[in-house]
């Protein structure tokens, strides 16, 4: 079934139409002669909204009520296809413009032993008594705010009454809708039966993932701890992006950021907050900052690679069916038909072994910042004179940066010589992770298990992303939302 849609000279048409009527609302209400100089602004708005309300509901319960008249006496079930007679029914719907009492048809078939409503699928409306609207704005209010109660406030001032248990239980519902959908998508994906949304193929597309401590309850209790659990959410960012092609490297030095102390020690100090890890930052950091500042450095270089759609897939599932979901997106975005693919995330193996099941074709690239986090702690490890550990960092951060990640992996083994082994087993505690030899130890393992996804100087020239900055500012913007409060923990909607 189609919709007909009325052009822009038609509505104006209505519009017009409707205007006319002021004259029958003003002269009911103030008679012939309209308002004396005692009226305020105050009622004549008052007058304006009950008629506007009055016509709205008026229009909709009209229109709903002739649609019914129009279906027949018996109405195949979805479900099996038997006919089954139907009757009227009539149930209250709230939409933007208020309750509205909406006529419709019902109809029970006796073999699926379940009720239909025929009319509901082409007016898109469903067993919620809520507009589409509504539903609209209740699920963006609730992704958009760190608590049902500010949520449910942000609903209510756009004129919508609305209880915060309604919002709650409506945002939990599309919430699971979501989750089946992308279900759904995952296994059609497997079957090689999901069809492609993006009508043109990327030039460039970039898979960026990360992921994030999160402390959730057990499911099905009310706000509170309830068997408050560390989890690890999952967060891939899917971007497509317009970037040149150089034919010599665009930027053979460091940037700015990687050259700032303040700028440098901000990052590390983010990152190790961020990474999971147990140390908080020394020094408040300003939320933004983590956000603000990766874009900046990716956006403002005319070489960098420019953000055109991104989208996004959340969950926290096991890293095993994490790959699917973000492989059914790809797929849905034609990112596996794209000239230029590449895949970025910091060193954890589970990224990599996604990679590898999944994005074969995707150059991979290791954040440069988790990079830039390794080297840095290495450099003030090693000496604990500020000024040397400082330019330290920068020749290993140069090095790294133009690719010749081995010669740092060379001092760095040297270093390892000179300090010794670090103990072992390793306690974990703080003084042990803080331990020159163990500092030195991981960064070895970290830059020479990933030296093969580290040649920056190609990335740059092919016009390829070289840090993780759009699934890192997502994370700091997912955190916000689903860490405060008391939201439950669901996937996200994939959002343009
Ligand atoms: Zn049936």
């Amino acid at each position: 079934m189609t919709t007909p849609r009325f052009s822009d000279k038609e509505l104006q048409e209505l519009h017009s139409l409707a205007r006319e009527w002021a004259k029958i609302v003003s002269r009911r209400a103030f008679g012939d002669a309209g308002p004396g100089l005692d009226v305020d602004f105050r009622t004549f708005e008052q007058i304006a909204t009950v008629a506007a309300q009055g016509l709205t509901e008026g229009t909709l319960e009209l229109l709903l009520e002739q649609q019914a008249d129009k279906v027949t006496d018996q109405q195949p079930c979805p479900d099996c296809g038997t006919m089954c007679p139907t009757k009227p029914h009539t149930r209250t719907l709230t939409t933007k413009q208020g309750q509205i009492q909406q006529r419709e048809r019902i109809a029970h078939c006796p073999a699926c032993r379940r009720d239909f409503f025929p009319l509901r699928p082409a007016l898109g409306l469903d067993e919620h008594t809520y507009s589409c609207s509504v539903i609209e704005k209740v699920v963006t209010a609730s992704a958009r705010f760190g608590s049902f109660k500010d949520a449910t406030a942000a609903v209510v001032m756009s004129g919508i009454e609305i209880s915060e248990s309604q919002v709650r239980r409506l945002a939990h519902e599309v919430g699971q809708e979501l989750i089946q959908q992308r279900d759904r998508k995952a296994v059609g994906h497997r079957q090689r039966k999901l069809l492609p949304r993006a009508v043109v193929v990327p030039a460039a597309v970039v898979v960026e993932v990360d992921g994030g401590r999160i402390r959730t309850r057990a499911e099905g209790s009310a706000p509170g701890v309830h068997d408050a659990q560390n989890k690890e959410d999952k967060i891939a960012c899917l971007a497509t992006m317009s970037s040149q092609i150089f034919e010599i490297d665009p930027q053979p030095e460091p940037t700015e950021m990687f050259l700032c102390p303040r700028r440098v020690q901000r990052l590390v100090q983010q990152m190790k907050g961020g990474a999971g890890e147990h140390d908080e930052p020394d020094t408040p950091v300003e939320s933004s900052d983590r956000q603000a500042d990766p874009k900046e450095a990716e956006t403002k270089d005319r070489w960098s690679p420019e953000l055109l759609v991104r989208t996004c897939v959340a969950s926290l599932e096991s890293s095993g069916s994490f790959g699917p979901l973000m492989a059914a997106e790809a797929q849905e975005r034609r990112f596996y038909d794209a000239p230029r693919r590449s895949f970025v995330a910091d060193g954890m193996p589970y990224n990599w072994s996604i990679q590898d099941n999944y994005f074969r074709g995707f150059e991979p690239i290791v954040d440069l910042f988790h990079v830039l986090c390794y080297v840095y702690l290495s450099a003030r490890a090693v000496s604990a004179d500020e000024t040397i550990s400082w330019s330290q960092y920068v020749e290993w951060m140069r090095a790294c940066w133009q690719g010749r990640v081995e010669e740092v992996i060379g001092e760095l083994d040297q270093w390892q010589e000179r300090l010794g082994q670090p103990p072992k087993p390793a306690s974990d505690s703080a003084e042990d992770r803080r331990d020159p030899r163990r500092v030195v130890y991981e960064a070895r393992t970290y830059l020479r298990n990933n030296q093969g996804r580290m040649d920056y100087p190609r990335y740059r020239r092919e016009g390829l992303p070289t840090t993780s900055s759009l699934v890192e500012s997502l994370v700091g913007e997912f955190n916000a939302r689903v860490k405060s409060g008391c939201k439950p923990v669901a996937a996200r909607p994939p959002w343009g």
